[in-house]
């Protein structure tokens, strides 16, 4: 058995989301989280997207745990989808834990999965690998780095933390833990790098209570506040605020709801009796006694706020006096959502603030001199930059290396898919794995293989011709002629049916494209007779040698690549038929 230790990325490195990383030893293997992603670029209706964990597929018998750090989606997203590959044990707090489990509720999943539920400090044997839970503050509550101790070394995965000394709900970040560790000895520390980019220090999350007080003693209308729905130690913020001007809180939308429940079931979230109230009691209310929680800070079409921005929202609707209060960040990707969201509020008569005008929002993540806190405590031989785009970990580990004193080689930028390899004197990149993703339909939640999304992609680029062809069973020659439709084709594109006999009642074709589809109906001829007798045999050779003739053809005359569908019906000639 070979004695060093592999850590492969599958998601998470690069890229923003899709938090998954796996560490092996010889014939074991952890898996770190298990995060979906959002594409960057639009997937024609695909929203979600996971790490391929078809990659594992080779180490089926050596998959012992998987660890979660904490229950945001980039990091718990795809564990459903995991599990039904590998169904192995899983290790996380009490709050992930909740979290988790309704989501393996919504896939049939419960009863089937191990969940073990743990501490901070507690210590869990898996194997060869010893791990310790340590608490760190984040946006969420009951989040943790993991210390793994190996055959080889000691890594520490920070999983998403910033230092906060004085959170709003538990203790703040265990940096005792962190330093015992650093005494000891740690290999290689893989550390957040999302906020690497950022100066300073994380502010803590009670740095937005004087905005959100404020906002209240201010407003005499309704105070709407969107915030993340998994950002628990807002909510209680809000909760609190809302208490103290004597604002009973309605929260609306599907995830701000799921998550109020879990927090509040499982002891998270302080919530006096009867601040909540329903939609309907706010109807008795009068304006200035009411807080809304809701979803929808990204600016998300199906989302509370943006429902209740467009009017769409079943009994609740923005209006004039009303405060709407953005208490999140701006994910890259969603400026244009947002911005046209905002558009709409302005429209409604709302006075909005953003973080841009007031401190209502403080970020999760770590930024340089938490940085600086957390390396300093855990003194690792080799920093390994994770959790972000390349930019930021590039960021990471020049702040590293200029201002914490490693040198390059200590530093080890690493990509999805590298096999990072640790003999506990060296670290080195030994190979590169393709990795790739899964698409996932979000309502039915189905995979969605990537040649539907291509297909979709040249659909929405180039279009769809379909051919529709009319064949004698038993002569096999073209009774009438083929009818073509294009739809969104350059050149061919008037978006109705191209059948001059239709009499569909729309305008005419243009001339031109009359003639070029006259042509098409030529090609198509000409295919038939010119086809093979094999090939006049075989329906799908026959379909696919007619799609190649009109692919060229229409590349040719137009230079657009449409999808091309053949329809074949075979019948007896019905003029024949008639004439017997
Ligand atoms: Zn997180």
């Amino acid at each position: 058995m070979s004695s060093v230790l592999e850590i492969i990325p599958l998601g998470g490195i690069g890229e923003f989301g899709m938090n998954c990383m796996a560490v092996r030893y010889g014939d074991e293997m952890l898996i770190l989280d298990a995060g979906m992603g959002f594409p960057e670029e639009s997937a024609y209706g695909v929203d979600v997207c996971i790490p391929n964990f078809g990659f594992l597929d080779t180490y089926k018998d050596d998959i012992t745990a998987i660890i979660l750090t904490h229950g945001h989606e980039d990091h718990l997203g795809a564990l459903p989808y995991l599990l039904k590959k590998f169904n192995v044990p899983v290790y996380c707090s009490h709050f992930t834990a909740g979290l988790a489990e309704s989501k393996l509720e919504e896939h049939d999943l419960t009863g089937d999965v191990l969940l073990h539920r743990v501490e901070p400090r507690d210590v869990v044997d898996v194997g060869s690998f010893t791990i310790e839970f340590i608490r760190v503050s984040h946006s969420l509550v009951d989040c943790f780095s993991l210390a793994i101790k190996t055959p080889v070394g000691t890594i520490i995965h920070t999983g998403d933390y910033k230092v906060d000394e004085t959170p709003v709900i538990g203790e703040p970040i265990d940096l005792r833990s962190f330093r015992r560790y650093g005494q000891d000895g740690v290999l290689a520390l893989l550390s957040d790098s999302t906020n690497a980019t950022v100066p300073g220090r994380t502010p803590s999350e009670r740095a937005v209570i004087p905005a959100f007080e404020e906002i209240f003693a201010e407003s005499k209308g309704r105070i709407i506040v969107a915030a993340f729905a998994s950002s628990i130690h807002r909510l209680q913020i809000v909760l609190d605020v809302a208490q103290q001007f004597n604002r009973r809180v309605c929260v609306l939308g599907r995830s701000m709801q799921k998550n109020v429940d879990v927090a509040d079931r499982l002891g998270y979230l302080d919530i006096p009796d009867g601040l909540l109230v329903s939609l309907n009691q706010t109807k008795m209310m009068s304006d200035d006694e009411i807080v809304f929680l809701v979803t929808g800070s990204q600016g998300e079409t199906r989302a509370a706020l943006s429902q209740m921005a467009m009017q769409s929202y079943k009994g609740m609707m923005v209006e004039e006096g009303d405060t709407v209060v953005l208490s999140a960040r701006i994910i890259p990707g969603n400026e244009r959502l947002i911005s046209r969201m905002i558009g709409y509020l302005y429209k409604r008569g709302a006075n909005i603030i953003e973080e841009k005008r007031r401190l209502v929002h403080v970020s999760g993540h770590a930024s340089q001199e938490d940085i600086r806190i957390m390396t300093e405590a855990v003194r690792p031989k080799f920093v390994v930059p994770i959790h972000g785009e390349y930019r930021m970990l590039f960021r990471h580990k020049e702040f590293v290396k200029n201002h914490l004193g490693y040198s390059e080689d200590n530093i080890i930028l690493i990509e999805n898919g590298d096999v990072l390899e640790l003999d506990g004197e060296r670290a080195v990149i030994i190979d590169k794995r393709e990795i790739g993703r899964t698409f996932i339909d979000d309502t039915g939640f189905e995979e969605i293989d990537s040649e539907t999304v291509r297909q979709r992609k040249q659909l929405a680029y180039e279009g769809t011709v379909t051919v529709v062809l009319s064949i004698d069973d038993e002569t096999g020659d073209m009774f009438e002629e083929p009818q073509i439709v294009a739809r969104g084709v350059l050149g061919l594109s008037l978006g109705n049916a191209f059948n001059p006999s239709g009499g569909n009642g729309q305008e005419p074709p243009r001339p031109a494209t009359d003639y070029l589809i006259a042509d098409a109906k030529r090609v198509i001829a000409s295919g038939l007779t010119g086809a093979s007798r094999q090939t006049l045999a075989d329906e799908s050779l026959l379909k696919e040698h007619l799609r190649v003739e009109l692919k060229r053809f229409i590349q040719k005359r137009t230079g657009a690549k449409p999808v091309i569908t053949i329809v074949i019906v075979k019948a007896l000639d019905p003029r024949v038929t008639v004439a017997t």
